[in-house]
């Protein structure tokens, strides 16, 4: 009989083939107390594990195929690093001194402290990086149990073709598996903005996460269907339903193999409408990819990778030159530096202390722009360093998270103050440079007008503005069902944006993942949006969409959208109608 479970897509793409299945995330720890004469040898038994877990990590970087066109060791690298951080070196050995506990209880008890910390952060992005930190504490726990390494030890041959079916996996793993030649995976655990499932978008491994209990349903020798585009696994298959996805992968094998002669091509409708196509980049060498595939330029670049794995913000200096550096890979393609998206990190938190009441609820709280003016001096060394770097390329600065026009005056007015700063330095900036901001909130989408004459364009970022319009965590798994980018609220939120820029006479960008989705490609063309900004593996996708689609032709389709009452109707509309 055939099972079918249904998970969370988030790398596209069809597998056929056995399945392996990984127990290894099911670690028990002992915990007990030790004598006082055990300390030592417990203390060297804990330090022997961070070094070896380092050497572990060390070879798999050293594994990493040329070839592999992102900075994967970047991924690798994070977790080095936190075999660094005293965090996971010094604080559990305290532990073990303190309360005169085994290794593995005291890393335990330092993993549950350090998790909490991240629970309590707004930012999806941030908050999927507790993910790291159980995959380091495993590591170490597995070495202190002398339990087997993950894949490492595994064949080489053994895993090629072969559907892997795990609770959860390390970005190392994920690294490896792509070298070993797997079809696809699966995973019970994990959200699609994990650093494993941006990794399976970029290495182009059809994958699926949230696919709860599945090791319960799935045996090892199954055999299996995954369909990373819709989220589906099918177990044992019939013949009838195994030859139709033969077809189907074939198809869409054709389909990515066609899309690359696009890379040069105009991203331009039928009708002649010029859209522009830019990329989203967050590691300084994922600009590789943007030129891979053609982008005009970068949308939106995240910078919160260079306040992460480290005990102080970094420099003016250091971030002048990492955006000298992207500029310099560009070779002339223009940059939107986004500033500072933080959530509640520690200063966050020190400041929700302050003011009582947001650290309950931090996707509502101390994050973005609205921490970046409470911490100036987080704030200026980031602005002066893109103001010096727009004198070396084109950069644009976008700022995140804008809900009030005094936000917008306060940033306008120190970036001003900092320009005052770099002439009487005698230090060289762009005078035009471009600042927008970003539309996630509601509050903002419904007075785009106001923000649009004060700022020179706009970027819509739906992965929050769906949030904050549905009043739903967007990583909370058990509300994620109302996670809709096609309910009628959003669509209009959407529309006001691109009008109010419209009107004002300056360009509105889409930065968020609703950008990427190719389901939605012609419903955004119809509502008026012109500038794309998505995840490089989606771009030339997104581009062949456009470049099939009458724009002209979309005006009676949109009329029926904007009068739908729901999101399940607008979603049949669209699924109706076929437009050339
Ligand atoms: C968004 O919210 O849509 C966005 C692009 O920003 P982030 O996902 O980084 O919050
Ligand atoms: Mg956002």
């Amino acid at each position: 009989m055939t099972i079918s479970l249904q998970g969370v897509s988030v790398s596209r793409g069809i597998a056929i083939g056995p399945v392996h299945i990984i127990q290894h995330d099911q670690i028990d720890v002992r915990e007990y107390n030790i004598e006082r004469t055990q300390l030592e040898d417990e203390i060297s038994r804990f330090n022997d594990a961070i070094a070896n877990a380092r050497q572990q990590l060390r070879a798999i970087r050293d594994h990493i195929p040329s070839s592999t066109s992102v900075d994967i060791s970047a991924f690798i690298d994070t977790h080095l690093l936190m075999l660094e951080d005293i965090a996971l070196t010094e604080e559990p050995k305290r532990i073990i001194k303190e309360q005169l506990c085994n290794a593995e209880w005291a890393l335990k008890l330092q993993r549950d402290a350090l998790v909490s910390v991240f629970d309590e952060m707004a930012d999806a992005y941030l908050s999927t990086r507790r993910d790291d930190v159980d995959h380091v504490v495993n590591r170490i726990l597995r070495l202190l149990l002398k339990q087997k390494p993950l894949l490492h030890e595994v064949p080489e041959d053994h895993l090629k073709n072969k559907i892997i079916i795990a609770g959860d996996l390390t970005p190392a793993d994920t690294v490896l598996m792509q070298h070993y030649g797997i079809a696809a995976f699966a995973t019970e655990f994990g959200g699609p903005t994990s650093h494993t499932a941006i990794l399976a978008r970029s290495l182009g491994i059809p994958a699926i996460v949230g696919l709860h209990n599945a090791r319960r349903f799935i045996k090892n020798s199954d055999q299996a269907i995954i369909d990373g585009s819709t989220g589906t696994v099918l177990i044992n298959p019939d013949k009838k339903t195994q030859l139709f996805y033969e077809k189907k992968q074939k198809e869409v094998k054709r389909y990515y193999s066609s899309l690359k002669k696009l890379k040069n091509a105009p991203t331009e409708s039928i009708d002649g409408i010029t859209v522009e196509l830019m990329a989203n980049i967050e590691l300084p060498k994922d600009f590789d990819t943007v030129r891979n595939v053609g982008a005009k330029g970068v949308g939106l670049y995240r910078t919160e990778f260079l306040y992460m794995n480290r005990e102080s913000p970094p420099e003016e200096e250091e971030h002048f030159e990492t955006y000298i550096a992207v500029i310099k890979a560009l070779r002339g393609l223009p940059l939107t530096i986004r500033t500072l998206d933080l959530g509640a990190d520690k200063q966050v938190d020190g400041a929700g202390k302050q003011t009582g009441s947001v650290k309950s609820n931090p996707a509502l709280g101390l994050r973005a722009v609205r921490l970046c003016l409470r911490e100036p001096e987080l704030f200026r060394p980031q602005l002066r360093a893109m103001l010096r770097a727009s004198a070396h390329g084109p950069v644009r600065i976008m700022v995140p998270m804008l809900t009030n026009t005094q936000e917008m005056q306060q940033v306008l007015q120190m970036i001003d103050d900092l320009k005052a700063g770099l002439d009487a330095d005698s230090i060289a900036y762009d005078p035009d440079i471009q600042i927008g901001g970003m539309i996630e909130v509601p509050a903002a989408a419904i007075c785009a007008d106001i923000f649009a004459k004060k700022l020179d364009f706009l970027s819509i970022g739906t992965n929050d503005l769906i949030q904050y319009t549905m009043a739903i965590d967007r990583v909370n798994d058990e509300v994620n069902y109302l996670y809709d980018p096609l309910h009628p609220a959003v669509l209009r939120l959407i529309q006001t944006t691109i009008k109010a820029g419209e009107k004002a006479k300056i360009p509105v960008a889409m930065c968020g993942e609703m950008a990427g989705e190719i389901e939605y490609t012609q419903l955004l063309l119809g509502l008026g949006l012109r500038e794309f900004s998505v995840h490089p593996a989606s771009l030339l996708e997104v581009k062949k969409i456009i470049n099939d689609t009458n724009i002209s032709k979309l005006s009676k389709l949109m009329k029926k959208v904007l009068n739908a009452s729901s999101g399940n109707e607008i979603k049949a509309l669209l699924q109706q109608t076929q437009l050339k």
